[in-house]
């Protein structure tokens, strides 16, 4: 294997043997405690993780229809590099950055039936030639034992997202997600990378519950800090 080779830290650079080296790894912020539904801490819920989680002052204005979302990491420095590498330019040593911290992730709910990425909109995936939460899916099925189905497609037609306000993205995602497989009666874990604004997620969770599956809940690796 190529790193059992000496290597530089992709995040600080030092010479070591694996793609991120120990000390960045203990860096990474990770977002333990009780959460909101939307996945940011929540000062009243409880850390045992109860289903569905509470709601913050957001959410309880417009409920999301998945009933949990967690992530392991908060999106910042040094992990958004390593994302960002990844995503943007295909990288893949920074995948092998990525696939080692998810070997040290355990599935936070085994006990559901399958992984569904969220998919990639298309021109994205046609722009970088791959689809990051399909591979990160696929790496996840392995490592946690659950199958992946991948269930969803994005309709072509929606305009991208990024810099677009909360409720702008929200209206724009409405229809966005078509369902491909049966997913009735089934509880669904959907994947992506990077959770944001949560209106992807809310959008693809809708589509699911509205084609039969018994639950959705969601997991990506980082989750953006409230701005
Ligand atoms: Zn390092
Ligand atoms: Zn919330």
């Amino acid at each position: 294997m190529i790193f059992n080779h000496v290597c530089r830290c992709l995040l600080c650079g030092q010479t070591q043997r694996s793609p991120v080296c120990p000390l960045c790894l203990a860096m990474l912020a990770r977002l333990d405690g009780p959460l909101c539904r939307c996945g940011l801490p929540h000062p009243a819920g409880d850390p045992g993780n109860p289903l569905p989680a509470p709601l913050c002052g957001r959410c309880l204005k417009r409920p999301p229809s998945f009933t949990v979302s967690q992530a392991p990491l908060h999106y910042r420095f040094p992990l958004d590099h390593l994302i960002r590498r990844y995503k943007y330019r295909g990288d893949l040593v920074a995948e092998r950055g990525i696939e080692k911290l998810l070997a040290d992730t355990p599935c936070p709910w085994p006990e559901m039936d399958a992984l569904c990425p969220l998919p990639a909109h298309w021109y994205r995936r046609w722009w970088r030639g791959f689809d990051q939460s399909q591979r990160l899916t696929d790496r996840l099925a392995t490592l946690w034992k659950i199958p992946c189905l991948p269930a969803l497609r994005r309709r072509q037609s929606t305009p991208m997202q990024q810099g677009l306000s909360r409720s702008q993205r929200q209206r724009n995602l409405r229809g966005a997600f078509a369902c491909t497989r049966p997913v009735s009666g089934l509880r669904l874990i959907l994947v992506d990378d990077v959770m944001t604004t949560g209106s992807s997620a809310r959008a693809a969770s809708d589509c699911l519950l509205r084609q039969g599956a018994a639950e959705v809940r969601v997991w990506t690796l980082a989750r953006t800090p409230e701005r």
